[in-house]
């Protein structure tokens, strides 16, 4: 016999406008189970449903057998939904690195996307001897996420910039898109080396709260360390203040998109200078109370002419060592864009700026560029749909 859905207090709570559904997915177990409780069921079964959808990356409620039917049905007849993103699109490069067009549930407009990418980095023989039946050609990978659809910041040598900024993501939403690509990948949590990078479209900064409550997801429902985790700003001193205080177990690494050195070439290509100058953006990353060896991350990007000569890495050398921070400097050959009008340097001026920095006992970087080809590399975020 077919059982009947339960007679339950009803769920019907916090309902969006327009009679759409809120995604469950971004509540954590707590509140998860506070609504649970508020229909007359046990509170467990809020933990239940957190363990569903960020252990066991169920993405349908039918699917949660821990839950009792009717309990389900229930759920199902009031039009609860998991509302994991999903991935619309995907590109692959050469390279290996995956852009996805990710699609959001509940009361996002439909066909709204943002942008994630996935760069596996192969084994360079270092861990050739994989022994678990889990197959994959990659060792460690890197999980590049967006917190905002489009961008507010307007850097000049940025693609994302030209969208404007649209929206601010919930933390489902940016959590949903690391959890996405996690299963996409098959990636077992806690073994494999995964981190995870908030430099995709938007800055986090802007949309703390939400960033944040992401963080939180990730690290106590799905089990991601955060020190796996490295957030990047262009420099928002409010953000980075309240950074400063956020719990160590919480907390992500910090990178600065700093990409110049000094004050007049940053207002430049960062119009966010003027608001936040350099001398501020120092102050503020002091605040941060760092871990044992870790290092607050500098992002430079080479702008052919404009910001990879010899007098700029001395420039940027005197500014970190004056900062007094443990940092190193990640250096990144400017990736072209359509209508933006700066020249990516050449390989042996980017060494040459590696050299100097590294001369005066800065540790420094040059990241290679992933993705070219599918415009999923730094600043190239844009909805771009031609792979
Ligand atoms: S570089 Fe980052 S902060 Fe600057 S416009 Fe692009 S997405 Fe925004």
């Amino acid at each position: 016999m077919r059982e009947k859905p339960a007679q339950l207090v009803s769920l019907d709570v916090n309902r969006a406008s327009g009679g759409l559904r809120e995604p469950l997915f971004g509540l954590d177990a707590e509140s998860l189970s506070k609504l649970l409780v508020a229909a007359g069921e046990p509170a467990f079964r809020g933990k239940q449903i957190a363990e569903a959808m960020y252990r066991q990356w169920l993405t349908e409620v039918p699917e949660i057998t821990t839950l009792p039917a009717p309990l389900r049905a229930k759920l199902s007849a009031e039009s609860w939904q998991i509302g994991r993103p999903t991935i619309a699109c995907a590109f692959k490069s050469v390279d290996g690195t995956e852009r996805y067009l990710v699609e959001f549930a509940g009361s996002a407009p439909k066909g709204e996307t943002a942008e994630a990418v996935w760069m596996p980095e192969g084994d360079d023989g270092e861990a050739g001897d994989e022994t678990s039946p889990h197959e994959k050609d990659w060792s460690r990978a890197t999980i590049c996420i967006s917190s905002q659809i489009g961008c507010a910041v307007n850097c000049q040598f940025c693609l994302t910039a030209k969208l404007g900024l649209q929206r601010n993501l919930t933390a489902g939403e940016i959590a949903g898109q690391v959890v996405t690509v996690l299963d996409r990948q098959a990636v077992r949590v806690g073994r494999d080396r995964v981190n995870l990078v908030f430099m995709g479209m938007g800055e986090p900064f802007l949309n703390y709260d939400n960033f944040m409550a992401a963080v939180r997801l990730l690290v106590r429902e799905v089990g991601l360390s955060p020190r796996r985790m490295t957030v990047s700003t262009s420099g928002i001193v409010p953000g980075i203040e309240k950074f400063a205080r956020e719990p160590l177990d919480l907390r992500p690494k910090l990178a600065i998109s700093l990409n110049a050195p000094n004050d007049a070439v940053r207002a430049e290509i960062m119009p966010i200078n003027h608001k936040w100058p350099i001398a501020a953006l120092i102050n503020a990353v002091r605040q941060v109370p760092l871990r044992p060896r870790e290092r607050i991350t500098f992002e430079y990007v080479l702008l052919g002419g404009v910001t990879d000569q010899p007098e700029h890495a001395h420039e940027l050398a005197r500014l970190v060592r004056r900062s007094g921070l443990p940092a190193k400097v990640n250096l990144i050959a400017w990736n072209p864009g359509p209508d933006i009008p700066y020249a990516t340097p050449k390989p042996e001026t980017a060494e040459q700026f590696q050299g100097i920095l590294m001369d005066n006992g800065i540790p420094a970087y040059i990241r290679q560029p992933r993705g070219r080809d599918i415009f999923a590399a730094c600043g190239q975020l844009k909805r771009t749909v031609e792979a």
